[in-house]
C-alpha cells in the first residue's frame, strides 16, 4: 500500500436537496488510516447542507469547514455556529445524535468531514462535544498549517483523541519544495484539498484523491504548482476489528443490530436534538448478510 493513491468515489449524502461527496476513507483495500476511518470532501457547492437527527456510535466526527458556516445542534444540549478556522469534534460514545445544516450567506459550502474510530473503553463510554476556535498555527519553509488533532512541529491542539492521533490543515506555497516531518510511528495519509499535489518525484495525488504511506517514514517531500492545501492525516495503525454501517461502528453484526434497534425505537440511548419537531434520519434497512469486520489488504 506504501505510496498508493486512493481515488474518491462520489456518493450522494442524501438530505431534501441531495449534498454529493466525495469519499476516500474507507476504501475497499484500506479501511483505517490510524483510526481516521473515514474521510468525506464536500464543495465548494452551492447546495445546502440539511441534515436532520441522526445517531452515531463508537466514533468521533471531526468537522472541519474550509468555507460557509455549519449549525451543529446535539442530543448534548450542543447548539453551535462551526466557522472556517473552527473545529467541531464530537465523540459518540456509547450513543449521541446530532444534525448539521448549512447557514449564513454565501451559501458556498466547502470542507472536510471525517471519522475517527474510538477504541474499546471510549467506545463504550460517554459522549462529548467539543467547539474548538484558537487551534494551534505552525509554518515552516514553503508552508503553513493548523493543528487540527493530536501534535505537530511541537504545536498540540486541544482537540480529544483517545488513540495516537494527528490530524493537520497545511498550505503548500506555489512552486517550492516542501519537507513535512512525520511520526515514523504512524501512518499517514495525504489528501489534496484544493488541487493536486508531487510527492517526492514519485506518484503526482490529484485535487481530491488520497495518498497512503505506510509507517517507517521520518518525512515526506511535496511540491504544488501553486499554493495548494492538502489535509494530513495519521496515526498508529488501529487493529481493533470494526464493523462499520450506516452511521454506527461496533465490533460484531450484534451490536449493529442493536444500536439500529434503539435509533427506530427511540430509546433514551441518542438521546434527543431539540429544534427539529420531532424529525429525524430513520435507518436503513439491514443487509440480509451478516456484517463483517473490514480487513486491511
Ligand atoms: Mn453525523
Amino acid at each position: 500500500m506504501d505510496g498508493r493513491v486512493i481515488e474518491p468515489r462520489e456518493v450522494p449524502l442524501g438530505g431534501l436537496r441531495a449534498l454529493n461527496v466525495w469519499r476516500t476513507l474507507p476504501h475497499r483495500d484500506l479501511p483505517t488510516v490510524g483510526a481516521w476511518c473515514f474521510v468525506d470532501h464536500f464543495g465548494p457547492t452551492d447546495d445546502v447542507m440539511t441534515v436532520l437527527p441522526h445517531p452515531h456510535t463508537g466514533l468521533q466526527t471531526v468537522t472541519w469547514p474550509l468555507s460557509g458556516e455549519v449549525r451543529h445542534r446535539d442530543s448534548l444540549g450542543s447548539d453551535v455556529v462551526l466557522r472556517p478556522g473552527e473545529l467541531n469534534l464530537m465523540t459518540a460514545g456509547d450513543g449521541v445524535a446530532h444534525s448539521e445544516f448549512s447557514v449564513g450567506e454565501p451559501h458556498v459550502m466547502h470542507g472536510i468531514q471525517l471519522w475517527v474510530a474510538l477504541p474499546d473503553g471510549p467506545r463504550s463510554g460517554p459522549a462529548a462535544f467539543e467547539h474548538i476556535a484558537d487551534l494551534p498555527r505552525v509554518a515552516g519553509d514553503g508552508w503553513r498549517g493548523i493543528v487540527l488533532v493530536g501534535e505537530f512541529d511541537d504545536s498540540r491542539s486541544k482537540a480529544t483523541a483517545h488513540t495516537p492521533l494527528v490530524g493537520v490543515e497545511l498550505t503548500l506555497a506555489a512552486r517550492s519544495l516542501v519537507t513535512i516531518p512525520l511520526d515514523p510511528t504512524f501512518e499517514h495519509a495525504i489528501l489534496a484539498v484544493d488541487g493536486s499535489i508531487g510527492v517526492g518525484g514519485g506518484p503526482q495525488v490529484a485535487q481530491r484523491s488520497m495518498l497512503y504511506l505506510a509507517p517507517g517514514r521520518a518525512s515526506v517531500v511535496l511540491d504544488a504548482e501553486r499554493d495548494t492545501t492538502i489535509l494530513l492525516l495519521g496515526g498508529e495503525p488501529f487493529m481493533e476489528p470494526l464493523v462499520m454501517w450506516w452511521n454506527f461502528i461496533g465490533r460484531d453484526h450484534d451490536e449493529i443490530v442493536a444500536a439500529r434497534d434503539d435509533w427506530q425505537n427511540q430509546t433514551r440511548r441518542f438521546g434527543h436534538v431539540d429544534g427539529h419537531g420531532g424529525q429525524i434520519i430513520p435507518a436503513p434497512p439491514l443487509p440480509q448478510v451478516r456484517l463483517r469486520p473490514r480487513v486491511r489488504r
